[in-house]
């Protein structure tokens, strides 16, 4: 802990939020090194203090705990980075004239990844085939990713790559679709990505180095102090002398990265999880930086690809109904030894069905071998039924959703889901008026990891089902407070209290104090960790 008298500061001059309820509004705060040491008056604060400090005035801006992005995936988010970027393509067109602009220059025996397709802007929207890519381009390996990345397009070359052809039985839990002529299309979901992603080079070195602190300051740039992040430990990147893991590669660069993690692993066999508890990214101290918490499984897929498990047909595919990737007795031993290792267990499920299952097995669990404060998590939850709600309080169940995913869903959810279940879809007010636990996430690279656009969809969902929505206050609590529960740390950060971290977030306005339609437009003047400013608006230079 680094202490000394430089390092003592007030901050002052503004409205400072808490989110600690005893005392929600303060006038000052008092931090000695990493450690908020006063929280108050400015008399009592400067008083505790005592000498030596710098005093900061806020200039009336706003000052609350940082933010906490409660999913997101840091080493695919490096590599999306370096990818070709789908995102901006809103036409077919558009989407060949890309491919060809961008595969000229590469080699033709590297498997080249581009992400974030969103076919939905398409004029007519469908999945391109591996026919278009070929057409675009026709003599280079390329995988295309949808947004959601539980879906792509590859090209012949890839296939081919792959050792992929029409024989070839995909494996359980994933797709290798075909046409009525039984010919390949090119489109590969869920499971089946593997076989693609394991032809995936790793960037050099100075890049993924570059890169990986860009991505950190990206995310000081949105307010986020802490993330809860999943890494992959299963290595599939290919690498010169030998394959390497995201847990590997964050690894390597950990020192670069400014906010505090929190890892939930992704590991084919959870008996390897043990191995973890002497990892470096699992620190011991009571303010660790870098923790692993917990076991990361899937359930299902998405409402984008039309694979996640619902009970019954999607609205506009009325021959899908999604799928579980995993037997059911499968995922449960995987559950059962993580629990029992002392491991938190968080299930990516989206369908109702998906939900209900994963809550189903939770309860099992739970009968089978009790555990008062297991805080196990349903990520994403899209499509949650009253019982799924009720049983997730009655277990203490947390739904950890990403309220981006409105922002860009809520034009096609209808269409999807039709008009009875967009009704319990992203039941944000549900899910808080039945008391069971909602943290927020944005899946990043998924979405954008701005909890200011998280706190727009919690609070406006761009008027989809509207009764749904949530107030500022509770909206506020998900990115913060809600999110150190969802990681045992409440006791070190989460909100402005007395011995808990220096993790602040300054803010051009009150968003207690401002119409809800504003809240998108709030500006992070600010982000603090550990005491140290990582980002400062105006001055973005210096820090990317
Ligand atoms: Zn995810």
């Amino acid at each position: 802990m680094k202490k000394g008298k430089s390092m003592k500061k007030i901050y002052y001059g503004g409205p400072i939020i808490t989110m600690n309820e005893k005392m929600p509004l303060v006038e000052a705060v008092g931090i000695d090194g990493e450690i908020i040491i006063s929280v108050g008056s400015v008399k009592e604060v400067k008083n505790k203090v005592h000498s030596d400090y710098q005093l900061i005035d806020l200039n009336s801006h706003t000052m609350m705990p940082g933010f906490c992005d409660c999913h997101l995936h840091p080493i695919m988010y490096m590599i999306y980075l370096l990818s070709p970027d789908f995102s901006t393509i809103g036409s077919f067109i558009q989407f060949k004239e890309y491919i060809k602009e961008f595969s000229k220059n590469k080699p033709k025996d590297q498997l080249i990844i581009g992400y974030n397709l969103n076919e939905e802007r398409f004029e007519d929207p469908v999945l391109p085939t591996r026919w278009d890519l070929d057409d675009a381009c026709p003599d280079k390996p390329l995988f295309v990713v949808r947004y959601d990345s539980h879906i792509g397009i590859a090209n012949s070359k890839a296939l081919e790559l792959a050792g992929i052809d029409k024989s070839t039985i995909p494996p359980e839990g994933g797709e290798i679709r075909k046409n009525n002529d039984g010919d390949l299309t090119g489109v590969i979901s869920e499971k089946a990505l593997e076989l693609l992603f394991s032809h995936m080079s790793l960037p050099s070195h100075e890049e993924m180095k570059k890169t990986l602190f860009r991505v950190s300051q990206i995310f000081a740039k949105k307010g986020l102090t802490s993330v809860h992040g999943i890494l992959d430990a299963e290595p599939y990147f290919k690498n010169n002398k030998q394959d390497l893991s995201e847990l590997a590669v964050f690894m390597r660069f950990k020192n670069l990265f400014s906010q505090n993690c929190y890892f939930f692993i992704e590991i084919d066999d959870s008996q390897k999880l043990q191995r973890f508890i002497s990892s470096p990214l699992n620190e011991k101290d009571k303010y660790a930086k870098f923790k692993i918490g917990g076991l990361k499984l899937f359930l299902d897929g998405t409402l984008g690809a039309k694979t996640a498990c619902m009970h019954e047909p999607f609205t506009d595919a009325p021959e899908m109904c999604g799928f579980c990737v995993v037997e059911e007795e499968e995922i449960y031993e995987q559950m059962n030894v993580a629990h029992n290792q002392g491991f938190q267990v968080v299930i990516h499920s989206i369908g109702d069905k998906g939900c209900r299952i994963a809550m189903d097995l939770f309860i099992r669990l739970l009968k089978e071998y009790p555990k008062s404060d297991a805080r196990h998590r349903i990520e994403h939850a899209s499509l949650l039924t009253n019982d799924v709600i009720t049983d997730m309080e009655k277990y203490g169940v947390i739904a950890s959703c990403q309220p981006p995913f409105l922002n860009s869903e809520f034009e096609w959810l209808e269409k999807r889901l039709g008009r009875e279940r967009i009704k319990y879809t992203y039941p944000f007010k549900s899910i808080i008026d039945k008391g069971a636990i909602l943290v927020s996430g944005s899946d990043c690279p998924i979405e954008d990891p701005s909890p200011i656009q998280g706190l727009h969809a919690l609070v406006n969902r761009n008027n989809f089902v509207p009764e749904q929505c949530i107030s500022v206050e509770q909206a506020l609590k998900t990115y913060t407070v809600n999110a150190a529960f969802g990681s045992f740390q409440e006791n070190m950060k989460g909100s402005i209290e007395e011995g808990k971290l220096a993790d602040l977030v300054i803010l051009d306005k009150n968003p207690l104090d401002i119409p809800q339609d504003q809240i998108k437009d709030l500006l992070i003047m600010e982000t603090i960790i550990r005491g140290k400013t990582v980002y400062k608006r105006g001055e973005d230079h210096k820090f990317i």
